[in-house]
This record gives structure tokens, C-alpha cells and sequence, in this order.
């Protein structure tokens, strides 16, 4: 989601006249688009943010914004703490970038990070001249009213705010005409979309999926993410039907424990996720399922943890992101008190870790002599006829060819080894 919103704040001030430079020092304009999802990478900001004070000192004129998450929950405090900084904007308002930098022009500084009951996303056309010509990301909905208890999105993004299917398909239409064969979809609760319109006022995910999925020369169609409770009948459908739905499923789960699920307020158990984890292959045998762990949560016992590591045999993901468990003020788990020790926390971490990783190799392995197409990503970087391109099920997938591919093009290789993190294929015989 700041990939895209990247996309959109540079799109607007180029519309400024701004041009994008290809080093910091010949810069006159600096934006910082933050994430907070992790200490690590709100510190990360932090440090970068702190070094651009030696640049406005050179360059008095520089003008030096904040974005994203950071931006959003610091507001005034980072003012506060990096008084080099001119304009700190919240997602909410990066569409109103251009005024802000003509008043940080007169030396007067922004901060934009109030939230608005009536907030709506605007009509958005992305110019297709910047990002990757063949896939992109657009965005369906901001926002989330879960409230897990360690994710701070709902206080970032603030609450679910679905963007009109009218402008959805605008935008897709518009890529795909430009060229672009494959879309993702991108909400931070997907299956939720529309709800937070009047009942029957607004189109349904699966709904909106399936509109979207009939835009002529849409290739591919993906989305991202998903609450596994919001997980619908109708959305399991989506993958018997629409031939150009990717068989990928990214459904974080975070802890095989009820009791663990419980605390951090997920509002599924785990039979009701393995529920859907069935339906979904039966809907789609071949499905890909890919999720999130988060190990080490608040009194989270060893007896959980083994519960985590058995869901693991049992659904056999293709892959996971796993993280130890870290507070975020104000997410409300920080009011638990953490019984796992950091030590703990780095072994479970590791053994999850190790045994995903064996079957990950696993699962890559079982397609080992299936012929898929793939979507061409590009040359590698050695060059010499080694290509790489991605799946339907979203894996790597590298292989040599004598042809000369342009991103996006599909071909059919069967694939000859799989790997840990990818796939290795020849040329199909039709295509050798
Ligand atoms: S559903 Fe996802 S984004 Fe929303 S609060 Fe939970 S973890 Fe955060």
C-alpha cells in the first residue's frame, strides 16, 4: 500500500512540475513515505529522517515531507523531535500534497494527519509511464476496524473506508488499456470491502472480483489482504470461476492456539480457519496458501506454541512471514504483560522457522514436472538466456530460453527442480 501511495505522491507533484532525481544530493524536494508495522522499521525512518538534517543545512530551500504511518501516529511529536522537517501527512491526506508543498514554499510548516469520519478515496487515473509496465497495484479500500490487539493499522489507516467499484474499475480499465496484464488488488482487510456502506449500498468483494476479473485483457488478478473470519462462500467461489483469479491465497492465521487467537482478538478459532482453508481447496485444489505467524504473543505457553507448529503439518503452507512478537504503543496488547522471554521467543522463532522452511522445500518440490504457464518478470541480472517470471500460485519460477521475452508475456515451462524460496523450468517441448 505505500508502493502505491508512493506512486501517487509522485504522480501529483510531477503534475507540479517536480521531476524525480535519481540522487539525494540534487534534490529539492525529499519525501519519506514511513511504515510503523515494526519498531524496526519506524527506527529505520527515524535514523533516515534524522540525516536529511545535514542536506537542509546545504540547501536551505529543500523542501522535506513525511508520509505514511509514522508520519500519521507521530504528528506533531516528530515536528517536535525533527524540527528540519517541513510537512508530516498522514495517508488520509497525501492527495492534497501539492498544496502543502506550496505552503512549505513560504516557510510555513504541515501537519495533516487528522482522520475524517467523512473521508472517501478520490478518483485516481495512475500514469502509466511510472512503475513496472506490466503489473500493478491498485488500491480498493484504506483502512481496518478489527482491532486486533498488536496491529496498530486501525489508529494509522484509521477505519475501513472502501473506495467506489466505479473508480476501482476506471482505474483498472485505464492500466489495462495502457498495457498492464496483471492487477492486485489492495486492501488491509479485502473481505471486508463494503461493509462499511449501508447493507445493499455497495457491491461485495466477490462481487467487486468478479467485475473486475471481466475487464477485457486483464490477464492476471490478484489481492491482498485477507481476515481469515471475513473469508466468504462467495470468495471461495470466485476461484471455481474466474479463469483469470490466481490460485494464491495469502490468509494469515498468526497462532494455531485459541486461546492465543482469543487475546489478540482474531475472531476465528482454529477449526473455523482450517474450515476455510478446506473449501478453499476444494474450491481450488491447486491453490497456493501463503500466511503470517506471530510467535512469542503475551502469555503464549509452550503447549500454544506446539498448537502453531501442528496447524503448520496440517495445512502445509507454501510459505509463511513469521516475526516475534514486538508491543506497538498504542495497539492494545501493550497493556499485557510479555511473559515470553526474548530468548524464548528467538528459539520458537527459529525452529517455526526451520520446519517451514523444509516444507516449503517440500510443497516446491511436488511441482516438479508440471508444465505452468509463467508471467515474465525480466532477464536476471546474469543475463545469458536465464529468464525468471512468476506462477499463477505467485512463485519464482527460473528457466533459460534463446527467446526475448517483454514483462508480462506468458510462457509455458515444466518445471525441473524446486527450491527453497523458487522454481527452476526448461521450455515446455511445444516451445523449445
Ligand atoms: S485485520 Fe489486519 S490490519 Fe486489521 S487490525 Fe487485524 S492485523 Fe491489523
Amino acid at each position: 500500500m505505500n508502493e502505491r501511495d508512493s506512486e501517487i505522491m509522485l504522480q501529483l507533484l510531477e503534475q507540479q512540475g517536480y521531476l524525480l532525481c535519481a540522487d539525494l544530493d540534487s534534490a529539492d524536494a525529499v519525501i519519506v513515505n514511513t511504515c510503523s508495522i515494526r519498531g524496526k522499521a519506524e527506527q529505520k525512518a527515524y535514523s533516515f529522517i534524522g540525516s536529511l538534517r545535514r542536506l537542509k543545512k546545504k540547501k536551505p530551500h529543500l523542501i522535506i515531507a513525511v508520509a505514511g504511518c509514522v508520519a500519521q501516529q507521530e504528528g506533531a511529536k516528530m515536528k517536535a523531535r525533527m524540527p528540519h522537517v517541513d510537512i508530516i501527512v498522514g495517508p488520509q491526506a497525501i492527495y492534497q500534497l501539492p498544496d502543502f508543498f506550496r505552503q512549505a514554499a513560504d516557510a510555513t510548516a504541515v501537519i495533516a494527519t487528522s482522520q475524517h469520519k467523512d473521508f472517501t478515496i478520490p478518483p485516481f487515473l495512475p500514469d502509466i509511464g511510472h512503475g513496472l509496465p506490466h503489473k500493478r497495484f491498485v488500491t480498493i479500500m484504506q483502512g481496518c476496524n478489527n482491532y486486533c490487539t498488536y496491529c496498530i493499522v486501525p489508529y494509522t489507516r484509521g477505519r475501513e473506508v472502501s473506495r467506489r467499484p466505479e473508480d476501482i474499475l476506471a482505474e483498472v480499465r485505464h492500466l489495462v488499456d495502457g498495457g498492464v496484464r496483471e492487477i492486485t488488488l489492495l486492501g488491509q482487510n479485502v473481505n471486508s470491502y463494503g461493509n462499511d456502506h449501508p447493507a445493499g449500498g455497495q457491491t461485495s468483494f466477490p462481487e467487486l472480483l468478479r467485475q473486475v476479473a471481466a475487464v477485457p485483457g486483464l490477464v492476471r488478478l490478484r489481492f491482498t489482504t485477507s481476515n481469515p473470519k471475513d473469508l466468504s462462500p462467495a470468495l471461495m467461489a470466485c476461484f471455481q470461476d474466474l479463469d483469470n483469479l490466481c490460485h494464491h491465497f495469502h490468509l494469515p492465521v498468526q497462532s494455531g492456539s485459541n486461546a492465543v487467537l482469543k487475546k489478540m482478538n482474531r475472531k476465528y478459532t482454529v477449526e473455523s480457519y482450517m474450515d476455510k482453508v478446506r473449501g478453499l481447496r476444494r474450491a481450488c485444489a491447486d491453490i497456493s496458501l501463503t500466511t503470517d505467524i506471530i510467535v512469542g504473543f503475551p502469555g503464549e505457553t509452550e503447549a500454544d506454541f506446539l498448537a502453531t507448529m501442528d496447524l503448520l503439518e496440517e495445512v502445509r503452507y507454501d510459505s509463511a512471514f513469521s516475526f516475534k512478537y514486538s508491543s506497538r504503543p498504542p495497539a492494545a496488547s501493550c497493556n499485557l504483560a510479555e511473559t515470553v522471554s526474548e530468548e524464548e521467543k528467538a528459539q520458537r522463532l527459529a525452529l517455526f522457522q526451520k520446519r517451514q522452511n523444509e516444507i516449503s522445500l517440500e510443497r516446491h518440490q511436488e511441482y516438479v514436472g508440471t508444465t505452468l504457464p509463467v508471467m515474465i518478470e525480466g532477464e536476471s541480472k546474469t543475463g545469458q538466456g536465464q529468464w525468471s517470471g512468476r506462477s499463477s500460485h505467485n512463485l519464482i519460477v527460473n528457466f533459460h530460453s534463446p527467446r526475448t521475452y517483454r514483462p508480462g508475456e506468458l510462457e509455458n515451462v515444466t518445471i525441473t527442480e524446486g527450491c527453497l524460496h523458487s522454481l527452476r523450468a526448461e521450455l515446455s517441448q511445444g516451445d523449445k
